[in-house]
């Protein structure tokens, strides 16, 4: 069967992870996690105390940084490795999403990122999810899917995610922070969060899950 490379972008905290693990695991495809990996590189800078405002130090730091999923078959998850130490449990944490989005603007952080993300899609049947992956990383995509939802939907549910791992994190933490990350996204210079001329537009706001990935799997047979 004809294997091809899907999209998922859109605001933080859509569920177009959950939506991409779903529709990987549907299809028999692999599903990528981009975020993730400008996560870990955001937790190494921060641990090794890089200023990524300093070109030359960033792009010496990322020759140290090396990035791999491995596939857990007691979680059925793939997990994100940084220099062989599984940070999956790390990268979630506030910490690391109230300054991702800052590195995530730096060009030299974007182009180790994207050209690895590329390298992955090279066989196809691949579910990718990010910010910039219809736009920038497979433009030429097969399908492209872009994902909104009401905010107050978005925080609540990141914000229920993160109390678990934290009970002292607030509901107002939470909004600032996805507020402040899909500004910055969508206002940097370097591949800003766009929706693809030619994405699908899927706002989950009142939808279950099951919806959503009927959605995208009647999107992907008239593909192929
Ligand atoms: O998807 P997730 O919320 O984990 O992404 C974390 C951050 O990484 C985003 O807020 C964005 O700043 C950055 N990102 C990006 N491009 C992508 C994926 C994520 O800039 N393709």
């Amino acid at each position: 069967m004809k294997k091809i490379i899907i999209t998922i972008d859109g605001w933080s905290s859509c569920g177009k992870s959950t939506l991409a693990k779903h529709l990987a695991k549907s299809l028999g495809y692999v599903y990528i996690d981009s975020g993730a990996m400008y996560r870990a590189i955001t937790l190494y800078f921060l641990r090794n105390h890089i200023d990524w405002t300093d070109l030359e130090k960033t792009s010496e730091a990322l020759k140290h940084v090396e990035l791999h999923f491995i596939y857990n078959q007691k979680s059925l998850q793939s997990e994100m490795y940084l220099n062989d130490e599984n940070v999956e449990y790390f990268i979630r944490d506030l910490v690391v999403a109230e300054k991702v989005s800052e590195v995530a603007t730096i060009a030299a952080v974007r182009t180790y990122a994207v050209a690895q993300q590329q390298k992955m899609g090279e066989g196809k049947g691949i579910v990718m999810d990010g910010r910039d992956i219809g736009t920038t990383v497979f433009p030429e995509a097969e399908l492209k899917i872009f994902m909104t939802a009401d905010i107050l939907i978005r925080v609540e549910r990141r914000f229920k995610e993160m109390f678990i791992k934290n009970p002292n994190v607030t509901f107002d933490e939470v909004k600032h922070n996805l507020e402040t990350r899909d500004y910055i996204d969508s206002n940097r210079e370097v591949s800003p969060l766009r929706m693809a001329t030619d994405a699908i537009l899927l706002d989950n706001t009142l939808m279950t899950m099951e919806e959503q990935l009927d959605f995208a799997l009647k999107l992907v047979a008239n593909k192929l």
